[in-house]
C-alpha cells in the first residue's frame, strides 16, 4: 500500500533523513521507533507533504505522490495525525471535525461527522464547546477523530500516547487495533516502544536517520540489544 524507496529530507545542513526505504501493506499495522531525533516526525512529514524530501521516491496505493500536494495526498487517504495532537482550542469539537471533512461534500461530512460522535460518546456531549475544555485524552480522540473524517487508508500516528496516563493510553491502543480491524492500515510513530512494537505486526528503527534493523515487532521486541537502547520500560 505504501512504498518508501531511499528517501531523503534534509534542513539545510541538517541531513535528517538518509536513503530510508520502509513499507507498509494493507491493513497492517507498522510502526517505527528510535531515539529522540532518529527522524521519525520528518518520516511521516515527509509522506504527508509536509516537508519536501530532497530525493527519493513515496509511493501510494501504486502511485507515485511525491509531486502531490499535501492536500491531493490528503484527498488519496494519506491522514497524518501530528505530534501534539494540533487541534485548535479555540473553535469546537465540531469545528475541529468539520476541517478534517472540508475535502468532502456536505452531506458527506455530516455523515462523518456524526459517524465520530457515535463512536466517541464524550466528544458528541461535548460537541458545541472549545476544543480547549477537553482533557488531554479526549483531545486525542479528537485529533483522531479528525483524522477519520477524512476517510484515511492509512492513518499515520506521531507519538499518540505523548501526555496520557497509562489507562488512556491502554484505551488509544485499542482504539488503534479496532481501527486496523475496520481496514485501515496504520503507520504509528510512538515513544511508548514496547507497546507499539506488542501492537504492531512489523517495525522499523530509525537511527540518526537511517534504517538500523527492520523485521516482525515480535522479533524487535525480543531484541536485547534494542531493549537496552530503545525500549526501555515504558509500557
Ligand atoms: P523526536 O522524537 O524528538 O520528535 P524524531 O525522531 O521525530 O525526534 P525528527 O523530529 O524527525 O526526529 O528530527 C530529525 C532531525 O531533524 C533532528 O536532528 C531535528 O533536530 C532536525 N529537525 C527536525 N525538524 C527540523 C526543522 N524544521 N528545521 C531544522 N531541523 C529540524
Amino acid at each position: 500500500m505504501l512504498k518508501v524507496e531511499d528517501l531523503e529530507v534534509r534542513y539545510g545542513p541538517i541531513h535528517a533523513l538518509k536513503r530510508v526505504s520502509m513499507t507498509v501493506g494493507k491493513s497492517e499495522i507498522v510502526t517505527v521507533v528510535g531515539a529522540n531525533g532518529a527522524g521519525k516526525s520528518s518520516l511521516l512529514k515527509a509522506i504527508v507533504g509536509a516537508v519536501k524530501s530532497s530525493s527519493g521516491k513515496i509511493i501510494f496505493e501504486e502511485k507515485v505522490v511525491n509531486g502531490l500536494t499535501a492536500p491531493d495526498r490528503v484527498k488519496s487517504g494519506l491522514i497524518l495525525v501530528p505530534e501534539g495532537r494540533q487541534i485548535f482550542v479555540s473553535m469546537t469539537v465540531e469545528e475541529n471535525l468539520l476541517i478534517g471533512a472540508y475535502s468532502q461534500h456536505s452531506s458527506q461530512q455530516r455523515q462523518a461527522i456524526e459517524s465520530i460522535f457515535d463512536r466517541f460518546k464524550n466528544l458528541a456531549d461535548r460537541r458545541y464547546q472549545l476544543a480547549s475544555v477537553l482533557s488531554g485524552g479526549e483531545q486525542q480522540m479528537l485529533a483522531i477523530g479528525r483524522a477519520m473524517v477524512a476517510r484515511p487508508k492509512l492513518l499515520m500516528l506521531d507519538e499518540p500516547s505523548l501526555g496520557l496516563s497509562p489507562i488512556l493510553v491502554r484505551q488509544l491502543f485499542e482504539l488503534i487495533e479496532e481501527l486496523n480491524s475496520e481496514g485501515i492500515s496504520i503507520l504509528i510513530v510512538e515513544q511508548n516502544t514496547k507497546l507499539a512494537l506488542k501492537t504492531a505486526q512489523r517495525g522499523y528503527v530509525l537511527e540518526l536517520g537511517s534504517v538500523r534493523q527492520q523485521g516482525l515487532a515480535s522479533e524487535l521486541a525480543g531484541d536485547k540489544g534494542l531493549a537496552n537502547a530503545y525500549l526501555g520500560d515504558s509500557v
